[in-house]
């Protein structure tokens, strides 16, 4: 049994993500003059509302993650783009019907957008440490962003857990909290670059413990964090760490449900793209985190919405050269 399904008006771009990657693809469709609509779940900020301090995006040497994300919006924003809040669930390309050719992302809130093109920015999510307690005492003591809870743990004592950049980037920011700070590392080496890592043993309220990985969180009868069992990878000794709070920063994986199903993607989730940015997809591009690549920082993730919206541009003008634009034939809903 088929049933109508509404949906507002038809876009040239839907963008899924309001990221650093999502935002500046907005910011340059809008300047293109594409009708564009950008679809995000929570804030704008993507990444940029997990780090407080941001030193290394040109132009600004030092700017709050939350500002900068407020200044991307407001520019996309300017240029027309349409922020809405909602979860997209799926996004296909319409391959029959009434609207073959379109993209259309429905969402949790059984909306469904139509656009001719679309743009992935959505981003990952931290990668867990799967050990007993990690889930059961989630904010209990157990957290994935520093920003957003380092002022829970004013004196206590903290642990990070990781090697890389955002690991001794947290380790830093929270011990304006934390009275001391622990980096627990599984390694004898950071993998973090070199000017974090010397902030990091240049802060006297940091202590790293090398060749250790956490086995255990247990908590107080009140269900808080009062203790981390780690063990010593190389004598394989256990030893407890009376720590209150323990923040997890082992990477993550992309946000790329909506679509990994349908195009060329790696054995982690992240989506190849050629260098405009496009996937597999005639007509879908992947910006940002969600995508195989060196490195991701605010700067790559700008880079690559860049490229996403003007190769979207490209790929419309193209379309419309030949006569291929998918042509709208109703309005005001459709059989799914
Ligand atoms: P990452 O660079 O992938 O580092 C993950 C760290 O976690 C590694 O040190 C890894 O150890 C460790 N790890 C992984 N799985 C583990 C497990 N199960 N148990 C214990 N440790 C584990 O991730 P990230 O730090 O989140 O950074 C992600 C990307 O964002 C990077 O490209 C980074 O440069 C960028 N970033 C940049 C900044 C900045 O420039 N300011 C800030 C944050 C993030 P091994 O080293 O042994 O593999």
């Amino acid at each position: 049994m088929s049933q109508s399904r509404d949906f507002g008006e038809t876009y040239d771009v839907i963008i899924v993500g309001a990221g650093p990657a999502g935002m500046t693809a907005a910011m340059y469709a809008g300047r293109s003059m594409l009708r564009t609509i950008v679809l995000e779940r929570g804030v704008s900020g993507g990444e940029l509302l997990n780090t407080e301090i941001i030193e290394d995006y040109p132009g600004f040497e030092h700017i709050e993650g939350w500002d900068l994300a407020q200044k991307f919006e407001s520019h996309a924003k300017k240029f027309g783009a349409e922020f809405v809040q909602e979860t997209v669930l799926t996004l296909t390309k319409l391959t029959d019907g009434a609207f073959k050719g379109l993209f259309e992302a429905a969402t949790e809130s059984g909306n469904s957008y139509l656009a001719r093109t679309a743009i992935v920015t959505s981003g990952g999510t931290p990668i867990k440490l799967n050990v007993p307690g990690e889930l059961e005492y989630a904010g209990k003591g157990v957290s994935y962003c520093a920003i957003c809870d380092g002022a829970f743990f004013k004196g206590h004592t903290l642990a990070v857990v990781g090697g890389g950049d955002a690991a001794v980037e947290e380790s830093d920011f929270l011990t304006r909290y934390g009275q001391k700070v622990y980096l627990i590392h599984r390694r004898e080496e950071l993998r973090a670059s070199k000017i974090l890592q010397k902030r990091l043993f240049e802060n006297p309220k940091i202590e790293v413990i090398w060749n250790s990985v956490v086995e255990k969180i247990e908590a107080d009868e009140q269900g808080l964090v009062n203790n981390i069992v780690l063990r010593d990878v190389n004598t394989h000794a256990a030893r407890n760490l009376a720590a209150t709070g323990i923040f997890v920063f082992i990477g993550f994986r992309p946000n790329t449900g909506i679509i990994v199903g349908h195009v060329d993607h790696d054995e982690m989730g992240y989506v190849r793209t050629d260098m405009n940015m496009e996937t597999s997809i005639k007509g879908l591009f992947a910006a940002g985190d969600v995508r195989v690549q060196l490195t991701r920082q605010i700067t790559t993730a700008a880079g690559d919405g860049t490229t996403a919206a003007i190769a979207a541009e490209k790929y419309l003008a193209a379309m419309r050269r030949q006569g291929d634009e998918p042509e709208i034939v109703a309005t005001g809903g459709y059989a799914v």
